[in-house]
């Protein structure tokens, strides 16, 4: 059996890859078996944004289709980007960054609480079947550091590994990051799936 991931962002294919790795089923980008444009992403949350995209893919291929939408959310700038993050204003993520300081500087902040959110939806026969939301919570560091990882992870810092999740291996970034939690929660779903 098969699971596509429908998801055109090879950051996060490698990385829901290396956690979906070991589940009995084959694990194929939506690229392997279409080439249809995106949907527009008109949902307000997370987890809507996640379900329509996985419903979309769904659509045009006869497998399991995964999908998830995920996103940066800063406390001190109400939540920003949230839902926008691939959007958000700057065209490179140093001038994403740059942005996200500076407003933060106008609030008279350096820094702020800050968690990526990850939700995931896997659609079979047209109907989301399972649905999950992993978060990992840390803060905007004071300044981007680091080379791995992608999008957002060089300004965020993680406490507990006193890092950002840029500074850390991918092995490490999966075991406590957004998409590690949500996909984990796939991952035991499908394996309960597979045995019965
Ligand atoms: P979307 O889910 O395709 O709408 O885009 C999610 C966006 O959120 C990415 O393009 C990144 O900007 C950001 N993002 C999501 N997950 C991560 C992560 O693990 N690290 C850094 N940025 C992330």
């Amino acid at each position: 059996m098969t699971v596509v991931v429908a998801t055109t962002n090879q950051y996060k294919l490698v990385e829901i890859r290396r956690i979906l790795a070991g589940v009995p089923f084959a694990i194929d980008a939506i690229s392997d078996h279409v080439d249809i444009a995106a949907p527009a992403e008109t949902g307000t949350t997370f987890a809507e944004n996640a379900r329509l995209k996985a419903l979309h893919y769904a659509a045009a291929v006869p497998h399991l289709t995964v999908a998830e939408d995920s996103g940066l959310e800063i406390d001190r700038l109400n939540g920003a980007p949230g839902i926008h993050s691939a959007r958000f204003p700057g065209a490179t993520y140093q001038d994403k960054f740059d942005r996200i300081y500076t407003q933060l500087h106008a609030r008279g902040v350096h820094s702020s609480p800050a968690r990526f959110v990850c939700a995931v939806a896997l659609v079979k026969s047209r109907e989301v079947v399972f649905e999950a939301t992993g978060t990992i919570e840390g803060e905007i560091a004071e300044t981007p550091s680091g080379a791995g990882g992608f999008g957002y992870d060089p300004i965020f810092f993680y406490q507990p590994y006193g890092c950002t999740l840029a500074e850390l291996t991918a092995e490490r970034k999966a075991t406590v990051s957004h998409r590690g939690k949500a996909f984990n929660l796939l991952r035991t779903f499908l394996l309960e799936r597979a045995t019965t």
